[in-house]
């Protein structure tokens, strides 16, 4: 099923221990959408100013997604984020967010993008999700992404658009900040409780998504719970966008599978392509790893990712 993804197309300028770029392409939405594109069609939505450039665009249009939804806004500047990552690349902090082109920005979906049956809204403001996904009344998956920033300035609107979403991804940090409650299964059982107002769009959150960085995921559900490790890597270079390409694994793989119902079986295959593609993407900057990858190499990765998560279901004989 094809993808519609709104959120940040972002040039990032990023510090981490093992290198440094500046003006980067980056954005929620580019991560996700080159993610998603190993798996199904992806159309991308949102702005960009005059200084984005072609070659930018182009890293999107080779891996299939249609950049046409993409609004070159004259005389404007394209989203900028910068940060910096401590020595062990579990603290990251925020320099610098200009909105630029996403300040006052009115979504004008494409009737290829309005045709979309799988919705991914990506990390942006809030408004700008509720507005996306009030265009897509009919989605038949809606997923969401976001941060701790949205939290802080626009918790009402965040928590408007997700209980207008079936599935909600977020760090274990955003989660307890969001709910005030310091356990993570009560924090997204919490989430789960949410439901939206008569008439508004959806029908509440039934899937959350809890991602622990360098620990890996949980996704927990009103009866289920799972949870995988992160693959383990040796080296990661630069962890910006994991987030981003890790849901565009998962909802990949989701609007891939059309004809399944949203089973737990189905979702946790979802979340070990998941775990893969965000392994692969932070090996080196941006979307530089992401750019070069083969289906192949997923492949392989999924298969060893497999055999490490294995143990035996014999009972151990248990005294006392
Ligand atoms: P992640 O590492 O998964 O949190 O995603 C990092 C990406 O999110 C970067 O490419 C940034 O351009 C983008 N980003 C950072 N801050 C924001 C924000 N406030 N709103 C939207 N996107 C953001």
């Amino acid at each position: 099923m094809p993808i519609t993804v709104v959120g940040s197309i972002a040039y990032d300028t990023v510090k981490t221990p093992f290198g440094a770029r500046e003006r980067m392409l980056g954005g929620a939405a580019v991560h996700f959408a080159l993610a998603a594109s190993f798996f199904d069609d992806v159309r991308v939505v949102g702005p960009v100013g005059d200084d984005f450039g072609e070659a930018q665009l182009e890293v999107m249009s080779r891996r299939g997604v249609d950049v046409s939804a993409i609004e070159r806004v004259a005389g404007g500047r394209t989203f900028f984020w910068q940060g910096e990552y401590g020595w062990d690349l579990n603290s990251r902090e925020t320099l610098d967010t200009q909105l630029g082109v996403f300040e006052g920005f009115e979504p004008k979906l494409t009737p290829a993008a309005l045709a979309s049956d799988v919705l991914f809204l990506a990390n942006i403001q809030p408004d700008l999700q509720r507005d996306v996904r009030a265009q897509l009344p009919d989605a038949r998956f809606v997923a969401l992404d976001s941060m701790n920033l949205w939290i802080d300035i626009a918790r009402d609107s965040l928590v408007a658009a997700i209980v207008s979403v079936e599935c909600v991804s977020l760090n274990d940090a955003e989660l307890r900040q969001l709910t005030g409650k310091p356990n993570l299964i009560g924090a997204a059982r919490e989430v789960l409780s949410w439901k939206p107002a008569p008439g508004a769009p959806g029908r509440g959150p039934s899937v959350v998504v809890a991602k622990q960085g360098e620990y890996g995921a949980a996704l927990v559900t009103s009866e289920s719970f799972f949870a995988l490790p992160a693959y383990p890597l040796e080296k990661v270079v630069d962890p910006t966008g994991a987030g981003d390409t890790f849901a565009g694994g998962l909802v990949g793989y989701i609007a891939a599978h059309p004809g399944e119902e949203l089973s737990d079986e189905l979702l946790r295959r979802a979340m070990a392509h998941a775990t893969v593609l965000a392994s692969f993407n932070v090996e080196e900057f941006g979307t530089e790893r992401i750019e070069r990858l083969e289906g192949p190499e997923i492949g392989a990765r999924i298969e060893q990712l497999h055999a490490m998560t294995q143990f035996s279901g014999a009972q151990l004989a248990l005294r006392g």
